[in-house]
């Protein structure tokens, strides 16, 4: 059984405590490591460490960071299919998709590299001849980046890779469940020979670790990927010494199918939108609404679709592991059967699988008569549980897709370029995605609207916000205009 340490400082460092915990794989309930239980006083350590560093980081000119970021980005490449090994065994998802991920966690590390020389200000006139304003983008300090567990790997380079270019350090916190890839991603950046300090990793409970780097006064900046109600807590945290905060929250993504849409390529993209990494992605299509006039088709292709989804040991040819915890997995049981309650018909699944004895698994779910204040059309599931709703306006569409606190994903599909086009136009959601389901690209930035979150991560709007904006006026002339200063003058102005 291997026992990780925490890097703190450029050291591989014991919790203050002792305390241990472990780490679940998911699909074998078996414990598979062991990780520091980091106390309040190593939080601080972590963050003075970081803050220490701060200093020589930020002079650095942004190339040579650059450089220690791709370095990190081939060392994570050397050891790819270890990365997604671990990561399949931590969180669940199968290996194809760890695989996946754990390239896209590389790509991010090189897009943001990309930013190196392109980090760039303004230079505007002056009210004044010979003087010039410029605006310049600086490093913020200590970023402290709170990691879920959906996306384990991928949600720390997304943050590390933006705050380190930047000139910021970093305090990393992953999830308690699934601790182990940050750690892997760590030691690649010290393989890299990373500066002692600039990169740091605590494994602890956010409730009191994650809560001390929050309400820290040396933090800058709070970058959380997360849920909407652990988002609240930050806001309220970082607010008594106004850190900056990026925040990537819940979805309750819509999934509309219009009359005119081609059957099979929307029935397969809502498959895959609804059961991608066993539901439990934030951009997953969480409620569907189908024209009515499809909906006699669609429904039961969609209902035979999600049978024939494979569950099974995410190391094998599947398409859906287990829940990430026995804790989610009771959440998802809990949705069904208070859908059941209110009156929702079961289409498919609402059981686990009673051939996987071991394991979170947990079938593809289909409801049907749902209502739109319904919890489950309402409250994000985060899970393979998704309701149908039939729809006879497109009119009725939209109001029923943006009837949510959150904003952050929506999708639709029709041939009807008028109708594709009002919907982006009206959907109060940060992506929408038009007869297409992902992929996400690093140039397009992943914000949310509503309770969705702030701020926002990718592309070149997601970068500034690891960035402080400041002006500096400058006076070149030699002879200052000196009318407005004292003493005043009948001249002055
Ligand atoms: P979570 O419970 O909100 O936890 C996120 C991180 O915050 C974890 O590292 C957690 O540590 C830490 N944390 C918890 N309470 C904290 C506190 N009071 N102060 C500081 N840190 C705290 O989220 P999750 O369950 O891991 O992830 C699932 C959620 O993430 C879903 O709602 C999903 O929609 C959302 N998500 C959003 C996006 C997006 O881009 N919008 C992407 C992926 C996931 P512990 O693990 O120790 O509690």
């Amino acid at each position: 059984m291997t026992e990780y340490k925490m890097y703190i400082g450029g050291e591989w460092v014991d919790s203050s405590s002792g305390a241990t915990t472990s780490v679940i794989n998911p699909s074998s309930e078996v414990v598979c490591a062991k990780v520091q239980s980091a106390t309040v006083e190593d939080a601080k350590k972590a963050l003075d460490a970081a803050q220490d560093s701060f200093d020589d980081w930020a002079k650095l000119a942004p190339i040579e960071r650059a450089r220690y970021v791709l370095k990190a980005a081939d060392e994570m490449e050397k050891v790819s299919e270890d990365l997604a090994r671990t990561l399949t065994m931590e969180q669940g998802k199968p290996l194809f998709e760890s695989r996946s991920e754990i390239q896209g966690s590389i790509a991010n590390l090189r897009y943001f590299a990309e930013f190196a020389r392109r980090i760039q200000g303004d230079v505007l006139p002056s009210d004044y001849p010979y003087r010039t304003v410029m605006i310049l983008r600086v490093p913020l300090g200590v970023v402290v980046a709170l990691t879920p567990w959906n996306f384990p790997s991928a949600m720390v380079t997304r943050k590390v890779g933006p705050a380190l270019i930047s000139g910021d350090v970093v305090v990393v916190k992953p999830s308690s469940y699934t601790p182990l890839s940050a750690i892997r991603i760590v030691q690649c950046f010290e393989r890299a020979g990373l500066p002692k300090g600039v990169l740091n990793l605590v494994t602890g409970s956010g409730s009191t670790v994650g809560r001390e780097l929050v309400s820290n006064n040396n933090t800058q900046l709070v970058t959380m990927t997360g849920s909407t109600e652990v988002g609240k807590e930050i806001m309220r945290d970082s607010s008594n010494h106004v850190a900056r905060l990026v925040l990537e929250l819940g979805g309750k993504a819509p999934f509309i199918v219009w009359g005119d849409a081609e059957l099979d390529w929307a029935v397969k993209n809502a498959i895959w939108a609804r059961f991608w990494n066993a539901g439990q992605t934030c951009i997953c299509a969480e409620r569907i609404y189908v024209d009515e006039r499809l909906a006699s088709k669609f429904i039961p292709a969609f209902v035979k679709a999600a049978k024939a989804l494979r569950l099974g040991d995410p190391t094998t040819q599947v398409d859906m592991g287990p829940q990430v915890s026995k804790s989610e997995l009771e959440v998802r049981e809990k949705f069904v059967q208070k859908s059941l309650e209110e009156g929702a018909k079961l289409l498919t699944g609402g059981a686990r699988p009673p051939y996987l004895p071991k394991g979170y698994y947990y079938e593809p779910t289909v409801l049907e008569n749902v209502a739109q204040d319904s919890t489950v059309v309402q409250e994000e599931v985060f899970g393979p549980v998704v309701p149908i709703l039939k729809v006879s306006s497109f009119e009725e569409a939209l109001e029923k897709a943006n009837d949510s606190k959150y904003g952050l994903a929506s999708y639709i599909f029709t041939k009807d370029l008028g109708l594709a086009m009002k919907a982006a136009n009206e959907l109060r959601f940060g992506e929408t995605y038009i007869n297409q389901v992902g992929p996400e690209l690093l140039q397009g930035i992943h914000t949310g609207f509503k309770q969705s979150g702030v701020g926002g991560e990718n592309s070149q709007y997601g970068f500034y916000n690891y960035t402080q904006l400041k002006t500096v006026y400058v006076d070149y002339s030699g002879k200052p205009d000196t009318t407005y200063l004292f003493p005043y003058t009948e001249s002055s102005r």
